[in-house]
């Protein structure tokens, strides 16, 4: 298949996973995850209509998004990786939403470097749903305390939580823990479901699905 008859067929699954679990058409945002892959590839995905992109690396980012962007101005660029706070600044200048809010440190730079720079950027809460040691995120228990800290106490905008649940397990009943985080902390939206497990994450009440090899190709 090309890539565009995978994100046609994404588009359709992402469609279908809404009607089945009872959801609004639409209620579903897709980031199509460009990882690893340069801007000639991501340009055909451009021009089937996709705007919102996800990246891991802030420096991978910064060697192609800002061609891709003065090409397409309309782009939204999600920060999905791990963030270190020396690249904060890097971060703030580039990126529209940050879904890695993973520690007290990085919230505190990031909210420093938003206002240095009169940035307005939109952040997720990452949770360690499964409370994996490899894995980086704010405990499920400390979740709520932490989303009001970065709301009342730094001013972040703070939209949603994301997780990436333990591989090789069933998924669905982290992604039904997010959901009860979610609505326990107020927010609204929830960042969940990857390649292998969107249409469980949709049907588990995500709003946004982060699929990367199943549009572009492995890795
Ligand atoms: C790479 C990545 C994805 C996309 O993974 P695929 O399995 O390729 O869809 C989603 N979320 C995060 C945090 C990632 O690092």
């Amino acid at each position: 298949m090309t890539v565009e008859e995978r994100l046609a067929d994404i588009r359709q699954r992402i469609s279908k996973a809404e009607q089945d679990a009872g959801r609004a058409a639409g209620a579903v945002t897709l980031v199509a995850v460009s990882k690893t892959f340069d801007a000639d590839a991501i340009r055909p995905v451009i021009a089937m209509g996709q705007r919102i992109f996800g990246e891991n690396r802030v420096q991978e980012a910064q060697g192609k998004w800002p061609d891709l962007r003065a090409e397409t101005p309309d782009l939204e660029l999600h920060l999905i990786g791990p963030l270190q706070s020396n690249k904060a600044s890097d971060a703030v200048a580039l990126f529209d939403v940050i879904e890695t809010v993973d520690r007290e440190k990085i919230a505190r730079a990031l909210a420093a470097e938003a206002e240095r720079q009169a940035r307005r950027l939109r952040f997720y809460v990452q949770v360690n749903i499964g409370l994996e040691p490899q894995k980086a995120g704010i405990s499920p228990s400390d979740t709520r305390d932490f989303v009001a800290f970065c709301r009342q106490d730094l001013k972040l905008d703070v939209e949603g939580l994301m997780c990436i649940p333990p591989a090789d397990e069933n998924p669905g009943p982290y992604f039904a823990l997010l959901a009860k985080l979610a609505a326990a902390s107020g927010v609204e939206r929830l960042s969940m479901g990857m390649s292998g497990d969107f249409d469980t994450a949709i049907a588990f009440g995500a709003t946004s699905v982060r699929v990367g090899s199943a549009i572009f190709g492995a890795r």
